[in-house]
């Protein structure tokens, strides 16, 4: 494909995602049978998700396939992708599954409900978000938390708890260590 077919075809691509309030980018035109959305260019016909991971990531090679951590086929948000054996895959959609796809244990404190009804790992989700803060976008995104009235409350409430009020001394400690260096 050259440059410029590539470019209206992304175009194109976008205007059928809808952003979700809880981050999906969900796909808004036909889907086949399993719920993947469906992409066309020209005669050829793609899966949608695994055209916007190509679009991040490069083309995922034809054998590994692309599991949905949110669970939900219709979203082509990469983030919410990861690469699978068509064996792990398997397992990770079979009815008994008592770990997430990173191996972690479905145990009563490691997993919440989402909004969507499905159950989330929270130390993936420990691990999301900790992804996010390196990225400029989450950092700002960060700062604009911690100005809200929520996230101000959010922190007084996190200063209560043991975690919270070592945390608070930890940094206290770190900060006169500084100033008697500096
Ligand atoms: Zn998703
Ligand atoms: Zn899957
Ligand atoms: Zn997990």
């Amino acid at each position: 494909m050259d440059d410029a077919v590539t470019i209206r075809a992304e175009r194109r691509f976008w205007r059928k995602v809808k952003v979700s309030e809880t981050g999906g980018w969900l796909w808004t035109a036909s889907t086949d049978k399993d719920g993947y959305g469906v992409f066309s260019i020209g005669r050829q016909s793609l899966r949608a998700h695994r055209f916007a991971f190509g679009l991040r990531h490069g083309d995922p090679a034809a054998a590994v396939q692309l599991h949905h951590l949110c669970e939900q086929p219709g979203c082509v948000n990469p983030d919410h992708m990861v690469l699978l054996s068509a064996k792990a895959h398997k397992h990770a959609h079979t009815d008994q599954i008592t770990h997430c796809v990173r191996g972690h244990a479905y145990t009563q404190e490691n997993t919440y409900l989402r909004q969507n009804g499905m159950r989330g790992c929270r130390a993936c989700a420990r691990q999301r978000l900790r992804e996010l803060r390196d990225t400029p976008e989450g950092k700002e995104r960060a700062r604009i938390y911690r100005q809200s009235e929520r996230g101000k409350e959010a922190q007084r409430r996190y200063r209560q708890t043991e975690h919270g009020k070592r945390a608070h001394r930890e940094s206290e400690a770190r900060r006169r260590e500084s100033l008697r260096e500096g």
